[in-house]
This record gives structure tokens, C-alpha cells and sequence, in this order.
């Protein structure tokens, strides 16, 4: 096991660390910047965001994009490195960037290689080194003002320097297993905890027929209710029915927040308007005015598999006429149609989520540097954090900034070579 000297150390390579490693290396011109991953592939996560074409930021980015953290700390944090500035790194990375309809921004060639070799580039061309497979094993510190003792696979460093960008727990085959977690503990730090999948699809067993209607895909208001009715929050997204129940930006997006609900309240669910905007007075009002019968005129509405899922659940023949169902029926049939009530029993995981809820509380490091508070010389960027954004750019607007702010502090504030 050879010793060797280092000035920063990055644990971790995906997007926050290589951001940090390639802004620390080009702050600090000779100095030896090294980023450590103990994956054998770098950038696994990145390669497959966004459905491989890997959406890099979101045209506008606010703290009410993102949970965890408080949103004053968050958007602290996104003052200092915007989208603006995303555009303009990845530019002069030679990658120019798209906007589409939804707002999300995407590489003009529609794929994610495009992003991680830039990156990797730009890294080398800065003088940055990146080691891997190279797994971090564990932190050190003695004296406590002495440099840092990395010790990894096959190398220790010892480092003025370390940055700890090692993520959070989503998709663990890429190498983010939370690793990274008790590293953070061992040199001061604190969890959020729980430690949940965000951005994961839901398993619906309650009502049982949702996993019939595998494939039907609708643009719904999903709203977060407590076990006594109170309303949460309330969403409008594109969402998928699924062979296990309920996927797409909606769910994906209400399940760390239906998660965290339901650490306190289990009875906490979701309630259902299979099309957005429409209420339980309108279509109540629209079917007592419906010559039709019930199939076509829902079918209208919603998607045909849908429409015949609802009427059976309502108990409507799918031929009887709007106009003539009794009151209850007709009721019971738009509370379905705009309220219908979904008991997720779980979400998909850590396997099947992008991000992760919980992490280092924004607390313990200090907004303009992302320096730790608990360990001086040690920084913290990306998902390791207690932060995590909805479905649209925000996880990577998020690593960008973070791990900018680390690389830059890190490498200025190196002592005199
Ligand atoms: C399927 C999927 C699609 C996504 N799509 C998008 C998208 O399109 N847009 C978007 O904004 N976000 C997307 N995200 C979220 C985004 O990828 C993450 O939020 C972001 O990658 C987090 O960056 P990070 O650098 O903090 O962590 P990670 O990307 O998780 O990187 C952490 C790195 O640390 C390494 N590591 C961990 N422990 C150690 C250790 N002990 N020693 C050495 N190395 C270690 C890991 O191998 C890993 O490479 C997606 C996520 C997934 C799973």
C-alpha cells in the first residue's frame, strides 16, 4: 500500500465530484487535485439520466423545486451558481445545451455521453487526476489541524484537503450505496433521518385494479392527504399505471414527501384526479348535462381501459345514461373520477429511485463554501446532503452548484505549496 501526498482529495466522481475536482484543479494550477470513485464505471448515473440523454439543469431553478433543507439555505446556495452559470460551464466544456417544451435543458445531441465525456475532459485537461476503481475506506484526521488521511483501496493520501461528494443511496449499482454516510459521521456530521428513495415509483395494491391498467398514461393532480382528510400538497404531473402500480414524474415526485407524511401518520395517502384541473362538482355538473351513456361520455374523459376501471369500481353499467344515474351513483362515480383514494404500500426502493431524501442537515456547512462546520478542511457537495429536487434537472442544478462552491473554497483556501 503506497502513501502519497495530496493537496485536495474528492471522494466520489459522479456529478458533484467531478464538478468540484474540475473547479478545484483549475483554481489551484499545480497542485495535486485527485478524485477518488470506487466504481468501475465513472458516471453511471449520469449516462442514464434522463432516459440516456441526461437532463443537465431546468431553464428556471427555485428553492421550491427542491425538499430537505430549508428553502432560505437552498436558494443561498442557488444565488451563487445558477442555471446562467450551468450554461455557460458546459458551453465552454464544448457542450451546448437544449431547452424543451417542459423547460428542461438537455445536450443538442439528445445523449448523456456527450455531458460525462466533457467532463472527464475537462478534468484532465485542468490537471485533475481521477483514480478507479478506488474505493474510500475511511477519514482520518491526527492531529486534528494535520492533513487529512484518506485511506482507499491500494493508496492512502494524505490531503490538506477533502471534499465528500459520495451521493446518497439512489440506484446503488452505480456505486452511491451510502458508503459515504458513515464516513461523514465518523469526522462530525449528523444524518437526516430518515433516509428514504425519492423520486421512486410507488407499489399500489389499494385499489387493486390500477395494476390492470398497465400502460394507461394520464396528465392527473396528485394530492398528499393526511389520514384524517387534511390536504398536504397537491400536484399536477404526467403519471403511468404500471404492473406494480403507479410511476411517472407525478408519483415519482409525491413519494418522498408521501414517505416522510407517513413517518407520523400512517394512514397518510394520496388522492387521485385521473385528469388534472377537473373537481367533483364539474363532472357532477357535466354528467347531469351528459345525454351519452356512461362509457362513451367518460371515455371522453379518460383513457377507455381507465373509463371501464372506474365505471366497474363505481358499479355503473358502462351503458346506463349520465342524466339518469341515481344521485349516489353519480357521486360515487366523480369521486372517483377526481378523488379517487390510492394506499401506496411502499415505493420501489433505492433500486428503482433517482434520488434520496435525508442526508448532512444544511446546517452543519457553511452556505458560501460548502465548508463543514463540524470538520474544518473537510467539504460536502451534492446528493450526500440533505436536499433533493423534483424530476426535471434540479438533483444535477443541484451537484453543479454544490460541488462549484466546494472545489473553488477548497482549492483557495489550500496553504502555500
Ligand atoms: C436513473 C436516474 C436518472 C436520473 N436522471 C436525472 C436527470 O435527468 N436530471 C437530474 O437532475 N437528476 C437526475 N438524477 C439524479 C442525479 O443523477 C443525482 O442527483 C446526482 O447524480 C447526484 O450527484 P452526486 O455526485 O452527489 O452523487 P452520485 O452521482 O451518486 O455520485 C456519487 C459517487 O460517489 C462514489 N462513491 C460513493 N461512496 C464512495 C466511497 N466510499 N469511495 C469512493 N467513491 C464512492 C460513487 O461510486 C458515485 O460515483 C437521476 C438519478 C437516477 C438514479
Amino acid at each position: 500500500m503506497s502513501i502519497e501526498a495530496a493537496d485536495v482529495v474528492i471522494v466520489g466522481a459522479g456529478a458533484a465530484g467531478l464538478m468540484a475536482a474540475i473547479v478545484a484543479a483549475r483554481e489551484a494550477p499545480g497542485r495535486r487535485i485527485v478524485a477518488l470513485d470506487g466504481a468501475r464505471t465513472i458516471g453511471a448515473k449520469i449516462l442514464v439520466a434522463g432516459g440516456g440523454r441526461c437532463n443537465v439543469t431546468h431553464h428556471e431553478v427555485s428553492e421550491r423545486d427542491y425538499a430537505g433543507g430549508s428553502p432560505h439555505a437552498i436558494k443561498q446556495v442557488l444565488r451563487s451558481f445558477g442555471v446562467r452559470d450551468t450554461v455557460a460551464f458546459f458551453q465552454e466544456l464544448g457542450v451546448e445545451l437544449k431547452r424543451e417544451g417542459t423547460g428542461k435543458l438537455f445536450p443538442t445531441t439528445d445523449t448523456a455521453r456527450t455531458v460525462l465525456n466533457a467532463l472527464l475532459t475537462g478534468l484532465r485537461e485542468a490537471g485533475g487526476e481521477l483514480s478507479h476503481p478506488t474505493r474510500v475506506r475511511s477519514i482520518t484526521r491526527s492531529p486534528a489541524d494535520g492533513p487529512f488521511r484518506v485511506e482507499a483501496d491500494g493508496v492512502t493520501l494524505l490531503a490538506h484537503r477533502v471534499i465528500m461528494a459520495t451521493g446518497g443511496m439512489a440506484l446503488p449499482k452505480s456505486g452511491s450505496d451510502g458508503g459515504g454516510y458513515a464516513i461523514a459521521r465518523a469526522l462530525g456530521h449528523s444524518l437526516r433521518e430518515p433516509i428514504l428513495p425519492a423520486l421512486a415509483p410507488l407499489v399500489v395494491t389499494d385499489p387493486p385494479w390500477i395494476r390492470e391498467l398497465s400502460g394507461v398514461a394520464v396528465h392527473a393532480s396528485i394530492t398528499l392527504v393526511s389520514s384524517s382528510g387534511k390536504h398536504l400538497l397537491t400536484m399536477d404531473r404526467d403519471m403511468l399505471c404500471t404492473h406494480f402500480g403507479l410511476s411517472g414524474p407525478g408519483p415519482m415526485d409525491v413519494s418522498r414527501h408521501w414517505q416522510m407524511a407517513r413517518v407520523a401518520d400512517r394512514g397518510a395517502h394520496i388522492l387521485v384526479s385521473w385528469q388534472s384541473g377537473l373537481t367533483l362538482d364539474a363532472v357532477e355538473s357535466m354528467m347531469r348535462g351528459s345525454h351519452a351513456p356512461a362509457l362513451p361520455w367518460l371515455r371522453e374523459v379518460v383513457p377507455e381501459r381507465l373509463a371501464r376501471a372506474l365505471l366497474d369500481a363505481a358499479r355503473v353499467p358502462v351503458d346506463a345514461s349520465m342524466r339518469q344515474l341515481p344521485k349516489e351513483s353519480r357521486r360515487a362515480l366523480a369521486s372517483l373520477i377526481t378523488q379517487c383514494p390510492v394506499r401506496p404500500s411502499e415505493t420501489r426502493g433505492f433500486t428503482y429511485a433517482e434520488a434520496t431524501a435525508g442526508g448532512v442537515p444544511l446546517d452543519e456547512v457553511k452556505l458560501a463554501t460548502m465548508e463543514s462546520r463540524r470538520c474544518p478542511g473537510l467539504s460536502l457537495c451534492g446528493e450526500i446532503l440533505d436536499v433533493d429536487g423534483r424530476i426535471g434537472g434540479f438533483n444535477f442544478q443541484w451537484a453543479w452548484a454544490t460541488g462549484t462552491l466546494a472545489g473553488r473554497s477548497a482549492a483557495r483556501s489550500l496553504p502555500p505549496p
